[in-house]
């Protein structure tokens, strides 16, 4: 049983399924875990009785059919407790007036204290155990990389591709996606959050690769973005930008450091290259238990980093079909319009482990040099 001392709570309600299994082990999808002082209870009902018993070690379960965050308050109401702290951001209207009917009338005004992201908070910072396990998840990802690309091939369709990614995912033991995959080919490469459809791969340009797998319960996370046929002087110079700009942040990664300051890193590098108008999304997130947890790498961001955690660093460049033909880097030489003038979009993600001096990139193991298939 994890401790939540740090979140400085007298007692609290949990109802978040990663949240309840990152303090009880508890893997179910239905349960609230109660804390105060040093004792802890799992609420759950009797379709997780064997699985919650063995599960949550340390933990005592309570199996009953009522919602198990009625229990818990209940639970908690009971051990002569006076004020509980709840998630606001995971509890629903509705959960709230149960549980707050659950409450002895005395204490129903008083008793349940919003508060925002408690275990969340915790949550950003990684354990050993859990720094291996993310380790893992992110190697695996890294050799799915490699295997799809044999797929990646012009005709296939991105769904089809997706699909074979997922298929040696199973079989290489991942529990599950992180996300949906995304396939993003040709034009729909300009598509920050492209999903794979049906669309053909063509014989020429860009298709980017984002996708995770969760293992052990932890999700991985990464982009790569490699080019079929041979790709155009723009391409080639809208790629190696992006690729400075990740390099740039991850360079700038390091405990102690704002995390505004590495969302800077790329953006400036983007600027640089003109295209930061193409950059229309934040540099990273958290990734643990969820696939977007804090902390956020985005501009002005004043969180700092922490030894333990865990984010991604994604910067990409997403031109429309006039951007593509007619953004430079400065100094680089004119060009007309010709068959370059179509719409593309490069990103490249790597997931990296803070560390007191730096960081570890996770998934280093995948190249990022210009791959031409
Ligand atoms: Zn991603
Ligand atoms: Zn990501």
């Amino acid at each position: 049983m994890r401790s939540v001392v740090a979140a400085g709570a007298e007692a609290l309600v949990v109802t978040h399924a990663p949240d309840v299994r990152y303090l009880s082990g508890f893997t179910g999808s239905s349960g609230a875990v109660a804390l105060v002082g040093g004792r802890a209870a799992l609420f759950t009902d009797g379709r997780y009785s064997t699985q919650a018993k063995a599960e949550a070690e340390g933990v005592r379960v309570v199996i009953d059919r009522r919602v198990p965050a009625v229990q818990a308050v209940e639970w908690l109401a009971a051990a002569g407790v006076k004020k509980c702290a709840f998630d606001a951001e995971q509890t629903t209207v509705v959960a709230l007036e149960s549980m707050k009917k659950a409450v002895p009338g005395t204490l129903r005004r008083s008793f349940l204290v919003a508060t925002e992201g408690l275990v969340a908070r915790l949550r950003q910072v990684k354990d050993e155990d859990e720094i291996e396990r993310m380790r893992r998840a992110a190697a695996l990802g890294c050799g799915l990389f490699d295997a799809v690309l044999q797929y990646v091939v012009p005709g296939a369709t991105e769904a089809g591709v997706a699909a074979q990614l997922e298929f040696m995912a199973r079989l290489a033991g991942a529990e599950a996606m992180s996300f949906e995959t995304i396939v993003a080919s040709g034009e729909r490469s300009a598509l920050p959050h492209g999903r794979a459809t049906d669309a053909k791969l063509p014989a020429q340009g860009f298709v980017t690769l984002d996708f995770g797998v969760v293992l052990e319960g932890y999700c991985s996370d990464m982009t790569r973005t490699v080019h079929l046929g041979r790709g155009n002087e723009r391409e080639w110079d809208v790629y190696h930008s992006v690729l400075e700009a990740q390099q740039a942040a991850i360079a700038a990664v390091a405990a102690g450091v704002r995390c505004g300051k590495v969302d800077e890193a790329a953006r400036s590098v983007l600027r640089g290259a003109g295209l930061e108008k193409e950059f229309s999304h934040s540099t990273g997130h958290g990734v643990g238990l969820e696939i977007h947890e804090g902390p956020r790498i985005a501009a002005k961001q004043e969180q700092v980093l922490e030894p333990g955690m865990v984010i991604t660093i994604e910067p990409g460049a997403y031109l429309s079909s006039g951007a593509a033909s007619g953004v430079r880097r400065p100094g680089s030489r004119a060009r007309g319009s010709g068959p370059d003038a179509n719409a593309f979009g490069v990103r490249i993600e790597d997931m990296v482990l803070v560390t007191e001096g730096g960081c570890e990139v996770l998934t280093a193991a995948s190249p990022k040099a210009w791959i031409e298939l």
